[in-house]
Parts: structure tokens; C-alpha cells; sequence
């Protein structure tokens, strides 16, 4: 039990912290970067996934 914790990294350097929820209808979707546009996931049933930016690009950069 519990949830699963994952961060995905983008290739322009923003980070998402993704975690999955379930829905009672199959849902299809997508989730595109806020940052650059690029395509993160394509989903496809109950199973969904949230993201929730944890870095920017900026932030990536900094560290760096
Ligand atoms: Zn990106």
C-alpha cells in the first residue's frame, strides 16, 4: 500500500514529482512540459497521472 513517489526529469531541465490516482472511467489523456512543450506521458485508462512541477528549468541551471 502507499503511494508511489517519482520525480520526472524533462529533458529541458524542469522537474515533476508524478504520482498516480484512480478514477472510476478510463480516461485518455496527455501531459505536455509546461516549459518547453515537450510530451512526458500518454496515459490510457483508470490509472492517472498527476504532475506537479517541483523544479524549473531555472532552478536546474543554478545547480548546475
Ligand atoms: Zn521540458
Amino acid at each position: 500500500m502507499g503511494f508511489r513517489h517519482l520525480t520526472v526529469q524533462c529533458q529541458c531541465g524542469a522537474a515533476y514529482e508524478r504520482r498516480e490516482v484512480r478514477i472510476p472511467i478510463r480516461d485518455i489523456g496527455s501531459f505536455d512540459c509546461t516549459d518547453c512543450g515537450a510530451r512526458i506521458e500518454i496515459w490510457s485508462g483508470k490509472m492517472v497521472p498527476l504532475f506537479v512541477r517541483v523544479k524549473t528549468p531555472e532552478d536546474t541551471r543554478r545547480r548546475a
